[in-house]
């Protein structure tokens, strides 16, 4: 499933975003592999050794992904 949405709420852009392989995108390393996701719930990155919620994690790598420009970023 590809989702395609697009929202500019507080200066904040948001691009469609395809969410196939997040499941297994560790969002420390990079790294991609099956292994990643030892069950359901679980993730722990067999590159770098990264170990917690698997949801916590897809929904990380799916933000990176989403966020394209953050208005006013001129600190
Ligand atoms: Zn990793």
């Amino acid at each position: 499933m590809f989702v395609t949405y697009k929202v500019i709420s507080a200066g904040v852009v948001v691009r469609p975003v395809d969410p196939r392989g997040t499941f297994r995108s560790c969002p420390g390393s990079g790294h991609i592999d099956t292994r990643n996701r030892s069950t359901r719930d679980d993730f722990r990155g067999v590159s770098c050794g990264l170990a917690g919620p698997a949801d916590y994690f897809a929904a990380i790598d799916i933000g990176r992904r989403a966020v394209c420009h953050v208005a006013g970023d001129a600190a």
